[in-house]
């Protein structure tokens, strides 16, 4: 186990004195009203440091800033290809300190440091994308149709304006690198809000940004918690809100949004389907459905969590996919051996423990798993519950936690009408050998990203987002760009 002292280094040579402080303005000042919160270790349960509580006049004076470098055009005066530049040296420091910044967000979070390094090379992956994109968005010339050639049309893509950014708590640095590279290659501004769970490396981020050369207002960062977030999500002075979260407070942002009738994307929860058919290569499938679960310890949004398993193997896969959960060491982010670290709070850990025993109550038989370990720290064993049926609360609510639902099938229409038969539509994955099966099961399957014999796979170039009530819009490649767009069309008279 690291010790305090180990957290506090780790804290300090990321952070140095910002820590406590917002990032309003290209400076690094206390809330105004001087309030601060602790952040835990969820591994250890331990406050590692304290970052300041933003208050509503914080946000003002965030938006404030965001909107002055917007009008004064801090950003959008660099050319586009210089722009380009400062985000391809984002990309290069936040490479440069990967160690750091993997041990930071491994300690925010729980994850395992060698998970949150891989995090972090997905982050850097978002800024060098997009830093190649920032010379290349352009409007087009249009043929208005007049004989006489009198009108010229013309097209320009330009930056939305202010953008407020909230994301969650289970991979931060890359939920908040998913909305800041495209919209500052876009050319906005930006107020971002991380997740109260787990602050610092939206801070650390910060640094870098600054560091890199993004000028003073177009990046603020005002932490907090859901109220910050809220004052974020009905602020007058806001262009644009893109949220990552859950549905719940999805529709709260929503409702908020409502006021100067911002724009609004939504990336949300999700209770993604596997299907698994008989000719499948089981043992493949119940590896890589049980990573596909139980990574980050099951806190991923596009996590499969509810399994339809062919019943003539049926319970070959279910004792598969336990027997890959059994062999998982859950442990402290810095242990080389872990594969899993702790949730992220005792609130969780009572949320998934809670699911688990109403499954059970359900009559759903728990076959591994199914228990915190002993000890300090937020742990929940990898854990699958077989013989669960359509109507329970652990198939239909997103439980955020390593716990897979299985149900047999004979029938694959009904299969995928059960698969379909959520409010969710966010990701899913089909198992098999036959490859045009699959590609149809794919198309049938409602849901923004399906996986073919993987469940979770694609980079930055492969657009996600979610069907149904799992999001509006999209990120990665060139559909994020969009979120940050408006298209403005100029006609001119040519003949006087
Ligand atoms: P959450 O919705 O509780 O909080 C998300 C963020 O919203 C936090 O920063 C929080 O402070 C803020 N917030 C809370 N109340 C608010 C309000 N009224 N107005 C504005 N902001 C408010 O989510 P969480 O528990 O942090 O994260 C887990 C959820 O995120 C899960 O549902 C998961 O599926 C979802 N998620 C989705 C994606 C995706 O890409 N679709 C990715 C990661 C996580």
């Amino acid at each position: 186990m690291s010790s305090v002292v180990t957290a506090e280094a780790v804290v300090r040579s990321a952070l140095g004195s910002d820590a406590g402080h917002l990032l309003i303005d290209g400076e690094w000042v206390p809330a105004a009203a001087g309030s601060t919160f602790d952040v835990i270790d969820p591994g250890t349960e331990e406050v590692v440091g304290r970052v300041a509580e933003a208050g509503t006049a914080d946000v003002d004076s965030a938006v404030a800033a965001a909107r002055r470098a917007f009008d004064e055009e801090r950003w959008l005066r660099l050319s586009s290809a210089q722009r380009g530049v400062v985000l391809w040296r984002v990309a290069d420091l936040l490479e440069a300190k990967s160690e750091e910044m993997a041990r930071l967000e491994s300690l925010d979070v729980g994850m395992p440091v060698s998970q949150a390094k891989l995090m972090v090379a997905e982050a850097v992956n978002q800024f060098r994308y997009y830093a190649g994109w920032a010379d290349k968005i352009q409007g087009t010339t249009v043929e208005i149709g007049t004989a006489e050639r009198r009108l010229q049309g013309a097209t320009y893509r330009e930056p939305v304006g202010v953008v407020a950014m909230i994301v969650p708590w289970n991979a931060p640095l890359i939920a908040m690198s998913m909305k800041l590279a495209p919209a500052l290659a876009a050319g906005c501004t930006c107020v971002l809000k991380p997740s109260e769970e787990a602050p610092l490396s939206a801070l650390a981020l910060g640094r870098i940004l600054l560091e890199a050369g993004v000028p003073a207002g177009v990046v603020n960062i005002v932490t907090g918690f859901g109220a910050t977030g809220a004052a974020l999500a009905e602020h007058p002075g806001v262009d644009k809100i893109s949220f990552t979260g859950s549905t719940e407070v999805g529709r709260k942002v929503v409702a908020a949004a409502t006021g100067n009738l911002k724009k609004v994307s939504l990336e949300l929860g999700g209770k993604s389907p596997v299907i698994v058919l008989p000719d499948a290569d089981l043992g493949a499938a119940a590896a890589g459905i049980a990573i596909g679960v139980f990574w980050n310890s099951g806190q991923i949004c596009t996590s499969g969590t509810r399994l339809f398993a062919h019943a003539d193997i049926y319970d070959e896969l279910v004792e598969g996919i336990a027997e890959q959960g059994r062999a998982m060491k859950v442990g402290y982010g810095t242990d080389p051996d872990a594969l899993l670290g702790p949730l992220i709070s005792q609130r969780q850990l009572d949320r998934v423990a809670g699911y688990v025993e109403g499954g059970r109550a359900a009559g759903a038989r728990v076959v591994s798993g199914g228990k915190r370990l002993d000890g300090r720290g937020f742990y929940y064993a990898p854990t699958v519950v077989a013989d669960a049926t359509p109507d329970m609360r652990i198939v239909r609510e997103e439980i955020f936690g390593p716990v897979i639902a299985a149900m047999s099938f004979t029938d694959l229409d009904s299969a995928i009408a059960s698969a379909n038969d959520t409010e969710y539509g966010l990701a899913g994955s089909v198992w098999t050998r036959d490859i045009a099966l699959a590609h149809r099961v794919a198309r049938r399957l409602r849901g923004g990203r399906i996986g073919v014999n993987i469940h979770r796979a694609g980079g930055v170039q492969m657009p996600v987002g979610g069907f149904k009530q799992s999001g509006w819009g999209r990120e990665n490649g060139p559909d994020a760009l969009e979120e940050y767009l408006e298209t403005k069309s100029v006609v001119m008279l040519l003949d006087r």
